[in-house]
C-alpha cells in the first residue's frame, strides 16, 4: 500500500483548513414572483427559468387538485 513520504505536521493541515470556510452565497432576485433563488437555477418556487416555465408548477398543481377531487368523488359514491 501506497504510504505517504512525509508527516503532515497539525499546523499544515491546520492551515489548508483554514481555507475551507463558508461563504455566503449570492443570491438573485427571481423577476416573475420576486423571491431569492440561486443564480442561474431554476426558480424553486414558481419554476421560471428566463422567463419559461421549466418545472410547470402551476399545471402540476392543478393536476394534482383535479386528481384529488376525483378520489373524493369516488369515495363519496362508495358510501352512498
Ligand atoms: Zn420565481
Amino acid at each position: 500500500m501506497a504510504e505517504p513520504k512525509k508527516r503532515i505536521t497539525s499546523s499544515r493541515s491546520g492551515k489548508r483548513k483554514s481555507q475551507i470556510i463558508l461563504k455566503t452565497k449570492s443570491l438573485t432576485i427571481c423577476p416573475t414572483c420576486k423571491e431569492p433563488n440561486i443564480p442561474h437555477r431554476v426558480c424553486a418556487s414558481c419554476g421560471y427559468y428566463k422567463g419559461e416555465d421549466i418545472l410547470k408548477l402551476s399545471q402540476k398543481a392543478k393536476a394534482k387538485e383535479e386528481r384529488r377531487k376525483a378520489r373524493e368523488d369516488e369515495e363519496k359514491a362508495e358510501v352512498k
